[in-house]
């Protein structure tokens, strides 16, 4: 029997960059999915304590992969995946628990593949290695389940460390360890998960990604990540969405840099501002903000937050905050107060640590 545990992640800051070969920050939480891997059984059977039925498929035949639930794609995909690469995989039964809440925006499904991916690489003594096992998690998602995700998600969840958020380049999927404790400020990092509901994220996800790629082509760069000068990439467009999107991924690639500085230098105060900045970048220019998250972001500022961002995809999910330790209580209340008089859903708070990435159990 072999088990691992990968975690889910929030995005300190960076958001809708991945994919335009940019800059992200993220950190691995303490919540996550552990993943179970014996030899069992005639085919392949995965089981979710967080789904209602066990999945069975023959790992022989040409079973039809569209009719599997989608949720045993994430671990059934991992397998296709192995198998169209070449790789024996035996009779196999894959038990998978999470605690990260789905859909949230605190990425459970990268907790579930990487867990999965990280399992089966021990588990059939694969040896993937550290880019193996990121290429086959980003393809599971990609490819198997057909989720348009930039690779952020694999990425944190598979090198994330204790006491540090991980700086990332999406272009050449490098990563390094950056030192992030609020803690040891007298800060906490609060999340707040709106529980809004998921608003056309999908279509919307396509809209900013295909239009920071015709940016990019109208632009003559390869990426938007190799514009320097928001400004004067602004002026060469005549497209006002075009603009906006340029705007938002180039100083957002920027406020990862500036992020990255200052935490380095242990001036982790500064880090407030930058992300307020992200924060009205995504509300004002890419629009992925909804009034939930807003109202959110409104209410930690108004309790003393020194800085609060959406964080995530964006049409609901998460908001985090930095706030100093004595007003994080006073925060949560006003918070939910403020989602009261407005007329929406209770949301739920936590506060999160930088912990560290998969891991066996
Ligand atoms: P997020 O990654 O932000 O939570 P996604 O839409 O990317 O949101 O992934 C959520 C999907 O991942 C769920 O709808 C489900 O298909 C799958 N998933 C995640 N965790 C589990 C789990 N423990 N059991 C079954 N499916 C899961
Ligand atoms: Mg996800």
């Amino acid at each position: 029997m072999t088990r691992w545990f990968a975690p889910g992640r929030i995005n300190v800051i960076g958001e809708h960059t991945d994919y335009n070969d940019g800059f992200v920050l993220p950190m691995a939480l303490a919540m996550g999915c552990t993943a179970t891997i014996e030899d069992a059984g005639d085919g392949w059977t995965v089981v979710s304590a967080q789904a209602p039925e066990p999945v069975t498929v023959a790992p022989s035949g040409l079973e039809d992969r569209a009719e599997v639930p989608e949720w045993a794609s994430y671990v059934l995909g991992a397998l296709w995946l192995l198998r169209d690469d070449g790789v024996e995989v035996p009779a196999l039964r894959i038990e998978v628990d999470s605690d990260v809440p789905s859909g949230a925006g605190l990425s459970s499904s990268a907790a579930l593949v990487c867990s999965v991916v990280r399992a089966l690489d021990d588990h059939l003594g694969l040896r993937l290695g550290d880019d193996g096992l990121l290429d086959l998690s980003r393809r599971v998602e990609n490819d198997a389940v057909g989720a348009p995700t930039g690779g952020m998600d694999q990425l944190i969840s598979l090198r994330g460390e204790a006491g540090h958020a991980l700086f990332c380049d999406m272009r050449d999927l490098t990563s390094q360890p950056v030192p992030f404790d609020p803690s040891a400020a007298g800060l906490t990092l609060l999340v707040v998960d709106t529980r809004a509901p998921h608003r056309h994220a999908d279509g919307e996800y396509a809209a900013r990604r295909s239009g920071c790629e015709e940016a990019a082509r109208r632009l003559g760069v390869r990426a938007l990540r190799d514009v320097t000068d928001a400004e004067a990439a602004v002026a060469r467009l005549d497209d006002e969405e075009l603009q906006r999107y340029v705007r938002h991924v180039v100083t957002e690639d920027d406020r990862v840099l500036a992020a990255v500085r200052v935490l380095r230098e242990g001036r982790l105060a500064e880090l407030g501002p930058m992300l307020s900045e992200s924060h009205a970048s995504m509300r004002d220019d890419f629009r992925i903000t909804v009034p939930e998250v807003d109202t959110a972001v409104e209410a930690l500022m108004g309790a003393g937050a020194i800085g609060a961002r959406m964080t995530g995809g964006g049409f609901g999910g998460c908001v985090i905050g930095l706030l100093p330790d004595d007003a994080v209580e006073a925060s949560g209340d006003d918070v939910r107060r403020a989602f009261a008089d407005a007329g929406y859903g209770e949301p739920a708070l936590f506060t999160a640590s930088a912990e560290a990435g998969a891991r066996p159990v």
